[in-house]
């Protein structure tokens, strides 16, 4: 008995070690409200509570080793790929804004340009040339 809750008590301490920077990333990410939570940050969550989740499984002895070890390495890689992209996310997010102005404006030009007769490229109203083909529109020179 005292052999077996020795063996239990020094893997969870090895977990605990393993785990340590996770497990920091998982109560910073728990102090925020769920509403604040980016798709990137929800991700990076879910993958780290399903790592402990199999840390915890293993332990308790749902799980052979074969599985714990399969499940450890392909959550790690999941854990490691959200953290990134959250990263990337929160780098990036002026980034985002402005590509997103990119595509509004697009699709404006697409709902409301005057689109170009030789290339259908939608131009601005009132534009005299065709910004992509240098075509030059007869209804705006005459007028
Ligand atoms: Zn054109």
């Amino acid at each position: 008995m005292m052999f077996t809750v020795g063996v239990v008590l020094v893997a969870a301490a090895v977990v605990l070690f393993i785990l340590q920077p996770l497990v920091k990333g998982i109560h910073a990410s728990l102090e925020r409200d769920d509403d604040e939570l980016t798709e990137t940050e929800a991700r990076k969550r879910v993958a780290l509570l399903a790592l402990r989740d199999v840390e915890y499984d293993f332990l308790a002895g749902k799980l052979d080793e074969d599985d714990y070890r399969s499940l450890k390495s392909e959550l790690t890689a999941e854990a490691l790929a959200a953290l990134e992209a959250d990263e990337a996310a929160k780098a990036g997010g002026a980034g985002d804004e402005a590509l997103e102005a990119e595509i509004a404006r697009l699709r404006e030009g697409l709902n409301t340009g005057t689109p170009c007769p030789a290339c259908a490229y939608a131009n601005a109203d009132g534009s005299r040339f065709c910004s992509a083909c240098g075509h030059a529109f007869a209804a705006a020179v005459a007028g």
